[in-house]
């Protein structure tokens, strides 16, 4: 099997963003984040239950995320000591997020109205609204936010845990167990067999969507004996030659998606239906029409938000 070039691969939205200056050096640096939290050229995103605000022209053709400063954040009684660092922009602006509870939301000035209009996170990215910077930006601080929110106690002795590292660490006042921020590896496939790619419809997609194949990696496994495995069991396709071709952080919650090009050695499907209610072999005209909203069953496929975009489009222009 001949899988593309990496170098061409087309690069998902999220996770593009490659101008963050990320500062993992000045964490644990109280005064400079002190310093930084004061200034005013500083940016703050504010996610209110994981949501966040956005601001959009009347027609709506034109969507930004809602930046605040610090006096507004303030404003909002955000406790500004739980701020998350995102990092440094191109132009040396710290980037930080702060979260909100939905109770810290109804009590702030104006109440939850004052923050709205609230946008999911996901949403936004299937819309294409936002610039690769502010989606990837946004998707950082949604993990960050939602692992906070998931991480109060210790997983080893029940006490409670408090922010570090400005928000990049937990400690357990109680014994002192550390916890980190973690991305969790899933994979994503294209699976061909030179002529075609098979797409799956799962039962939670939209109706007549068709999507690459995913599954999580499990402990001890790694990428290659994931594909094979998640994929015999969710389609009974026998793996060959599995090709990395890129990544994509996805922040529902915290996923590292690995995207691979896989080699199909059989083609009989025997679906495991319970997950996958339909998957289908499609050639490269099929896929085409999908992308252009004009296959005849009415097919279709994610937008460039996401990395399985990528893998499909790296199918259809593979060899043009
Ligand atoms: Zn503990």
């Amino acid at each position: 099997m001949d899988a593309p070039n990496q170098n061409s691969f087309p690069r998902p939205r999220i996770g593009s963003e490659r101008t963050l200056n990320r500062m993992a050096e000045k964490r644990a640096d109280k005064d400079w984040v002190a310093e930084r939290l004061g200034r005013e050229t500083s940016r703050f995103l504010l996610l209110t239950d994981l949501s966040l605000a956005v601001d959009s022209n009347t027609d709506k053709s034109e969507t930004n995320l809602r930046w605040h400063t610090r006096k507004e954040i303030e404003k909002l009684t955000a406790d500004i000591d739980t701020a998350y660092l995102l990092g440094c922009d191109a132009d040396d602006r710290a980037v930080f997020a702060v979260s909100l509870s939905p109770a810290q939301a109804v009590a702030a000035p104006g109440g939850i109205d004052a923050l709205k209009p609230l946008v999911d996170l996901r949403s936004l990215a299937m819309q294409e609204a936002l610039s690769p910077e502010d989606l990837s930006l946004a998707a950082v601080g949604r993990a960050l936010a939602a692992w906070h929110a998931t991480t109060k106690c210790c997983g080893r002795c029940g006490g409670h845990t408090r922010s570090r590292d400005a928000g990049w660490r937990r400690k357990c006042w109680a014994c002192g167990q550390e916890f980190f921020p973690r991305a969790d590896p899933a994979i994503i496939v294209l699976i061909t067999d030179g002529e075609r790619c098979l797409l799956g419809h799962h039962k939670r997609y939209a109706h007549k969507f068709y999507s690459t194949l995913a599954g999580f990696v499990e402990p001890g496994e790694d990428i290659e004996a994931c594909v094979r495995r998640e994929m015999r069991e969710e389609t009974g396709i026998t793996i060959g030659e599995v090709t990395y071709m890129a990544s994509q952080p996805w922040p529902f919650p915290h996923l590292l998606m690995v995207g691979c090009w896989a080699e199909a050695l059989t083609t009989e499907l025997t679906l495991e239906e319970e997950e996958l209610h339909d998957a289908r072999w499609f050639t490269r005209d099929d896929v085409l029409q999908m992308m252009a909203g004009e296959h005849p069953e009415g097919f279709s496929v994610p937008g460039n938000h996401s990395i399985a975009h990528s893998l499909i489009m790296s199918f259809v222009e593979k060899d043009k």
